[in-house]
């Protein structure tokens, strides 16, 4: 396989544009991709022609913009290029007006109520710094999702948007330190991808997996992931030959998949790969979650996204390793003259600050209702965001708390620059990996996304902390006479307020519960929760001052988390209905019955034989079934009356966590107690053996 020819073969790249495009278009379609200048409509007329030639040659028939909407997951509306030419037959076309802009309809899509206001019609636009590709036949071109009013209606303009608040104040900070060259600051990731592969025809048999992406029910199986025999152990053939297959397709795609392994739990694996821009990034990744979840069925394998999968079994994360750089630069480098020191730590202090003054809202950009089961439950990391810095930077970092760039007499001199930065080996620095946000050498690692989010959200918020935190620095020193003297203080004043979130220590201990809660650092346990900080008015005021989230778009995206995980409570709790209703009682009574018949020809057999055991077996069965029927109609009764009864969004989120998740944990406990006793040759379903073991 020559992997060079194979990577990036369907995408609509540089080396592709400047091969076909004339020198002026091409000349004016980089300077919108790099600077983001308005493209016109006759350079996006050649560019269209060039890209439709260019996917006709590689068989395509189609177009579609495609873009991300508030379901987390992607949408396409396929439309060919033909055109009738009025003799009957017809010529291919696509012109610069359907490549810039596509009007799908926006009432179809999440919108929170945006579109009630305005119109029905929503708005795709082309994301000209994304590039497009090639999908099933189809060019398929980036775009972002608005309303009639501009509203956004997705994952995608939010993050541009972030992606430029960033930019302008980071270049502020670089301007101060005499940086007049860089044109422009990028934030960038590299999202590590969990998933779980089961087989097909099992995967089938189970309702809770096919509607819900995780077990309703199940129990524990005698082998868990206590031997750690499986994190980073042979590949097995079949998985190797699946894995095969999604890097030549990712590479297709131009995506650097680039680490496979095997991860904790039995059946768990992890792609990697390399950063690259966020809102590229963001794309990928969704075409990777896509590209793994059709890949398994060539293999008769069935991909699992969900964050929680499989109760007391390890659940999926996605570790978000994100940074802000130059196009030369990573500025989450710490440098190596005292200049860049100072630059450094000046980044690092503001992204200490952001994260602990807008904990909540990073708290709540990894909040779903899978999530929810990882989050705090002693495998995943805490509810509680702190900091993870590494020895040598924090050692630094209390230098600064204890005054040292300031208590200097000649404070003129750059007493911050003065500080060294001790080189950081990538390897040795962070292997704490029970940290929610640790620096990690040249990055942060955001551990707390789950695996079945998109990227867009936790960069969104980490993007637009980190611009409010800078504005206000660069507000301090632009014009300021003695520059590093006012920066010394504003970097002590931070670090004083902030240190309280830096925590080196073991986050999943009970201890750190405790020790947050006295340095007051807000542990929100719950998804409704999370969700409920989004409006709060200091919150709202950041989103607009960055022109990231109008006040509406905040109203209307807290409107679709709260509702969106009331929905899936809401089909977790019909499935288990269902599969409690029509698949273990009566599999259980008929096992029961045929234990009761034997008891009976036993009698009549051996009258004086001892029939105790199964007695008691029938006897045990009964009680349980008795129990679980008891619950199936409390949880029927009581999810109707929630779904159909509280119409305040936020009520009805609250109610479903507080009183139908109870009566679901109720409803599962009488039934996984009965897969233990049951006789596996009348268990409805495969058990959590056959899912996690028999791959
Ligand atoms: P680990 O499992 O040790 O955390 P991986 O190699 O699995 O490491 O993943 C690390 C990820 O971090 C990769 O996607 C890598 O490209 C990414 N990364 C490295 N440098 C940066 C950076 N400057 N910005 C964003 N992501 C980065
Ligand atoms: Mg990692």
């Amino acid at each position: 396989m020559n992997v060079t020819e194979i990577f990036g073969k369907n995408v609509f790249n540089d080396v592709v544009m400047r091969e076909r495009l004339p020198k002026d278009t091409y000349k004016a379609l980089k300077r919108t991709m790099d600077l983001g200048e308005r493209l016109t409509e006759d350079v996006a007329d050649v560019v269209a022609n060039a890209m439709k030639d260019w996917a006709i040659e590689k068989g395509a028939t189609h177009y579609t913009h495609w873009f991300q909407p508030m379901t987390g997951k992607t949408a396409e509306k396929h439309d060919s290029f033909i055109e009738p030419t009025g003799d009957g037959s017809v010529i291919m076309e696509f012109s610069g007006k359907q490549l810039i802009q596509g009007e799908p309809d926006a009432s179809s899509f999440p919108n929170g109520g945006l579109r009630a206001t305005f119109e029905a019609r929503g708005y795709t636009a082309w994301d000209a710094t994304s590039p497009a590709f090639l999908k099933d036949d189809t060019l398929c071109i980036p775009t972002a999702f608005c309303s009639y009013s501009g509203e956004a209606l997705d994952k995608k303009t939010p993050l541009l948007r972030s992606m430029e608040a960033i930019d302008k104040q980071a270049l502020r900070i670089l301007r101060l330190f005499g940086d007049k060259e860089t044109k422009k600051v990028m934030t960038t990731l590299g999202p590590e991808q969990e998933y779980f592969l089961i087989d097909k025809r099992l995967y089938q048999q189970r309702k809770d997996l096919i509607f819900t992406g995780r077990t309703l029910f199940g129990a524990m199986p005698p082998k868990g992931q206590e031997l750690d025999d499986h994190y980073f152990g042979s590949i097995k053939e079949r998985i190797s030959a699946f894995m095969k297959e999604i890097d030549v397709e990712l590479w297709k795609l131009g995506i650097t998949s680039k680490t496979k392994h095997n991860e904790v739990a039995p059946a768990q694996h992890e792609m990697a790969p390399i950063f690259t821009t966020a809102n590229i990034a963001t794309d990928h990744n969704q075409l990777v979650m896509d590209t793994i979840t059709k890949v398994a069925q060539h293999h008769e394998l069935a991909c699992l996204l969900h964050e929680k999968p499989f109760a007391g079994v390890n659940g999926s994360g996605k570790h978000n390793n994100w940074s802000i750089s130059t196009p030369t630069a990573n500025l989450l480098s710490p440098g190596k003259t005292p200049h860049s020191n100072a630059q450094f730590l000046t980044f690092l202090v503001a992204i200490i600050a952001a994260v602990d003054e807008y904990a909540p809202l990073l708290r709540l950009s990894a909040a779903n209702a899978g999530n929810e089961h990882r989050l705090g439950a002693n495998e995943a990391p805490p509810a509680i965001i702190s900091i993870f810095l590494g020895e040598q930077l924090t050692d630094i970092i209390e230098q600064i708390k204890a005054g040292a760039l300031t208590s200097s007499k000649e404070a003129e001199t750059m007493k911050l620059g003065v500080t060294t930065l001790p080189d950081f080996p990538k390897d040795v620095t962070d292997r704490n990996r029970t940290s929610p946000f640790a620096f990690t050498g040249n990055r942060f690692e955001f551990r707390m996304v789950g695996s079945n989010q998109s990227i867009s959200g936790p960069s969104i918020v980490l993007n637009t902390i980190l611009a409010e935190v800078l504005s206000r620095i660069a507000d301090r020193l632009e014009g300021v006479e003695n520059f590093e003297l006012e920066l010394s203080h504003i970097l002590e004043e931070l670090v004083k307020d902030h240190y309280d979130v830096i925590f080196n220590g073991d986050g999943y201990s009970e201890d750190w519960v405790d020790e947050a809660e006295r340095r007051g650092l807000p542990n929100i346990k719950t998804t409704p929760e999370a969700i409920s900080v989004f409006n709060r008015p200091e919150y709202v005021e950041m989103f607009a001052k960055h022109s990231v989230f109008s006040q509406q778009e905040v109203t209307a995206r807290q409107e679709i988390m709260f509702e969106e995980y009331s929905k899936n409570i809401n089909i977790e709790a019909l499935t288990m209905v269902e599969i409690a209703k029509r698949e273990i009682l009566p599999a259980v009574m008929e096992y029961m019955g045929a234990l009761s018949n034997t008891i009976l020809s036993i009698k009549s057999a051996v009258p004086s034989a001892d029939v105790s055991v199964q007695t008691a077996l029938v006897e045990r069965m009964s009680n349980l079934v008795k129990e679980a029927n008891d619950k199936v109609d409390e949880l029927d009764t009581m999810v109707n009356r929630v779904h159909h009864e509280i119409e305040d969004f936020e009520k009805q989120a609250y109610a479903y966590k507080f009183e139908v998740f109870p009566a679901m944990e109720a409803l599962r406990k009488p039934c996984d107690e009965l897969e233990t006793i049951v006789s596996e040759e009348f268990w409805p379903f495969p058990t959590y053996s056959d899912l996690l073991f028999r791959v």
